[in-house]
């Protein structure tokens, strides 16, 4: 390619991106209005219940595309009901009720993950769950040896064991015959 080819094709993507930031920021989809609404509705219901403080009107309520805390998409609640990505108002201090600069929109996920705790209560259940050997995404592990999906019960203190390659094990035990599996293979390759 020549240069004269390049510079044309540098200009014309200049151009693209400059046009596109004039569309910038995008219309909110439809279904964020009558959302907001919805939200603002169930805090005022809510706050009364709870006796907390309630200041907010409907501009205090911007609903992102992306949830902020786990970065999941948020979707209509119609047709398909609560879910995961349902946004949803947090008190960001719950004691100090829906007021301006209290409130984010956040996944129905997030939110009832987030409950009432502190910070250091959240980190806690995180490191327990680590210490329990759960996988840190959520999916589901299996021991490389003889796939059981679960820690071996009979251990004093069931909980998954990894080898150098990552491989992990329902019992140290599975990991040496991993392991001499793996040493065994490794000498035949070199003779
Ligand atoms: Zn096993």
């Amino acid at each position: 390619m020549n240069r004269s080819v390049l510079r044309q094709r540098q200009a014309e993507t200049k151009s693209r991106l400059l046009h596109q930031r004039r569309d910038w920021p995008p219309e909110p989809p439809e279904w964020h209005e009558e959302c907001a609404r919805e939200l603002l509705r169930g805090a005022q219901r809510r706050a009364e219940e709870k006796c907390v403080a309630f200041d907010l009107d409907l501009s205090d309520i911007e609903i992102p595309e992306l949830c902020p805390v786990l970065g999941i998409a948020l979707t209509p609640r119609r047709p398909a009901g609560q879910n995961h990505g349902s946004p949803s108002l947090d008190r960001i201090v719950p004691s100090e009720g829906y007021v301006r600069h209290n409130v984010a929109v956040i996944s129905l996920r997030a939110n009832r993950l987030k409950s009432d705790a502190t910070p250091d209560e959240l980190r806690q259940i995180a490191d327990w769950m680590r210490s329990q050997g759960v996988p840190t995404d959520g999916t589901e592990r299996e021991c490389a040896w003889c796939n059981s999906s679960r820690p071996d019960r009979r251990l004093e203190a069931p909980r998954w064991f990894q080898n150098t390659r990552g491989e992990w094990f329902c019992h140290p035990y599975h990991r040496r015959a991993r392991n001499q599996q793996l040493r065994r293979a490794r000498v035949r390759g070199a003779t």
